[in-house]
């Protein structure tokens, strides 16, 4: 048994120890009882776990790897055990195992979320202390689960992104520079052509998709017993994370739907300075954690990889049909699919998508290219931020635009910082052709002026514009010619959401109606710092329509026409 270097400091904030008061507001939600050396609270790969307080005795936390426990930290009178994966709903991937007899206090998951969302005091040192834990396993803390695969398989990628984006604590092996990878193959019974792997609670996955790893994991709508929701909520960018907590925190059972992973492009940002509130600047990764947490403090439930594949409207309710046929219903839907980037119209892209081409510029990417020449394409805020991250973590950097002035695009601040930054070089008046490499991305062909050359380069870092991400409305919505939803006033005759024009005309006025959240809405912004208008007002308006459907509904008397709504 080996002891674990990272929480055996105790770091209070890490693990605080509560006091009386707390204790006491928690025992009127639990029951006692006696535990016994050896005893397992939960172990790693259940489903999912209670809410323990040690009154008495201590527990230890133990991560299994590489055949073996290794502690993580002891917990002693005072103390509760638990991470965010108790409120996500995650597969549990650490142990809990009694060391010293006593007495715990058993707090099932329900009574925990109404403790956090109605005792402030005691809800913020859980929440800060189950934030600090998982920080503290994303520190590579805990090798719970394992994926196995090259640097150069895309399909590989797509697991790491996936995890990486929704922040559960991995560790990654790669078969050409990692010897212990010989011994786990050998130990589970796997052969190369069977990589990538994922290897989490002694379980193997062969050749997971996101979606498979995401229903292991129990991130699937499958974990949910309802299938009909007040709020349904398509997307997890900003601007959807942000209609989920103000809908569940007015009360209303939330459902969020996300394609890919929580965070959409924000997810994919290294640093965001020009949002509200963040002076220093915030990771993408860690605004979207927070979020995320703060929805599920209210209730809300996040399902991911779930991709909605049409809309219609049924029996008063609007239904969402979700790409594998499941249809689930809202009395109102938000829809924050946001944006998708283009791809740039150049032979071979496809071969080199995740294996040299990337759309985001994440920790994760750096790696990758680690320190060696990458090309950025495109002048808008994404690649100039990418640029300086990229340029910070050793990489020179050259940007590629089509146009002759990069500040015509992009924040004078990011522009500033840019013509600061010597590792950057940025050409103007400059179109990428052509793409080169074996099994990787080696060069890319670019023209100038009716000259053409080849720069060497690790890496393309793609972000040259994006488009409503609306296909899956085609034909349940009204599209303008960009493919935006038409909604309120842009529906034309002075209409907003009423009468004939509305896209989604509900069968009982006023009890149903469509809201636009975030880049998918014509006039939107594509920053986040202007997500403070898109995350009240479809949460202000679908409250109001919902409370007045209740109303109307309840009043027999109700003979009115849709409400109309001030935007
Ligand atoms: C690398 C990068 C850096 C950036 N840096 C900055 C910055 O520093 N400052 C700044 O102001 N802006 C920045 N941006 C832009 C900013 O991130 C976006 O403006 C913001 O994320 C838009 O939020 P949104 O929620 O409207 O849409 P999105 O972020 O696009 O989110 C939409 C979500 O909906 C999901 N979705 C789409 N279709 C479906 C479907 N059918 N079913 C279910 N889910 C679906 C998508 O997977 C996605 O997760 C950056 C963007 C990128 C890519």
């Amino acid at each position: 048994m080996n002891y674990h270097p990272y929480l055996a400091a105790n770091d209070p904030a890490v693990s605080p120890t509560l006091a009386d008061p707390e204790l006491a507001v928690l025992e009127t939600l639990g029951t006692r009882r006696s535990v016994t050396v050896g005893e397992y609270l939960y172990r790693e790969g259940d489903i999912t776990y209670d809410f323990y307080v040690i009154l008495s005795g201590a527990v230890e936390i133990l991560v299994r790897s590489d055949g073996e426990e290794q502690i993580i930290v002891r917990h002693g009178p005072g103390r509760f055990l638990g991470e965010l994966n108790l409120l996500t709903g995650q597969r549990v991937y650490l142990s809990a195992r009694v060391v010293e007899p006593g007495e715990v206090l058993v707090v099932p998951k329900a009574a925990l979320q109404h403790v956090i969302a109605t005792n402030p005091g005691l809800g913020d040192t859980i929440l800060a202390a189950f934030l600090a834990r998982r920080s503290v396993l994303l520190s590579g803390a805990s090798a719970a689960i394992r994926v196995v695969g090259s640097r150069f398989s895309p399909e590989s990628l797509r697991v790491r992104e996936f995890l990486a984006r929704n922040r559960i604590p991995h560790e990654w092996l790669d078969p050409d520079l990692d010897a212990i990878v010989e011994r786990l193959l050998r130990e589970f019974a796997v052969t190369p052509s069977e990589l990538p792997i994922v290897i989490a609670s002694g379980s193997v996955l062969r050749h997971p998709t996101p979606g498979v790893l995401a229903q292991y994991l129990g991130l699937t709508i499958d974990s949910l017993p309802e299938r009909c929701f007040d709020l349904l909520v398509v997307g997890a960018g900003p601007a959807g994370l942000a209609a989920a907590v103000y809908g569940a925190s007015e009360g209303l059972r939330t459902l969020v739907v996300e394609m890919v992973a929580v965070g959409g492009q924000a997810g994919a940002s290294s640093r965001i300075e020009n949002y509200l509130g963040f002076p220093t600047g915030i990771s993408g990764g860690d605004l979207i954690q927070r979020a995320v947490v703060q929805a599920e403090k209210f209730g809300a439930n996040i399902t991911s990889p779930c991709a909605a594949a049409s809309l219609r409207e049924e029996a008063g309710h609007l239904v969402v049909r979700l790409f594998d046929g499941t249809d689930i219903a809202g009395r109102a839907v938000i829809i924050a699919s946001g944006a998708r980037y283009r791809r740039l119209d150049v032979p071979r892209l496809a071969d080199f998508e995740g294996n040299g081409v990337y759309y985001a510029a994440t920790e994760m990417e750096a790696r990758l290219c680690a320190g060696s020449l990458v090309v950025v394409a495109g002048g808008g805020n994404s690649a100039g931020q990418a640029a300086l991250f990229l340029a910070a973590a050793g990489s020179p950097v050259t940007i590629v635009i089509r146009g002759h002035d990069l500040g015509a695009s992009m924040s004078r601040y990011l522009v500033d910082r840019i013509e600061a930054e010597a590792r950057i070089d940025v050409r103007t008046n400059t179109r990428i052709t052509a793409l080169d490499g074996d099994r990787t991305l080696t060069s890319v062909r670019v023209t100038t002026g009716g000259v053409d050359a080849v720069w060497p380069c690790a890496a393309l870092f793609s972000f040259i514009g994006a488009d409503p991400a609306t296909g899956w409305l085609s034909g349940c919505a009204v599209l303008d010619e960009h493919d935006f939803v038409l909604t309120d006033r842009s529906l034309g005759d002075g209409k907003r959401w009423a009468g004939d024009r509305c896209p989604l005309r509900p069968a009982i006025p006023g009890y149903s109606p469509q809201a636009m959240s975030g880049q998918a809405r014509p006039s939107e912004s594509r920053r986040p710092s202007a997500k403070d208008r898109p995350r009240c007002v479809p949460s202000t308006s679908t409250w109001r329509s919902l409370t007045d459907g209740l109303r109307t509904l309840a009043d027999p008397l109700w003979k009115g026409s849709l409400p109309v709504y001030d935007f």
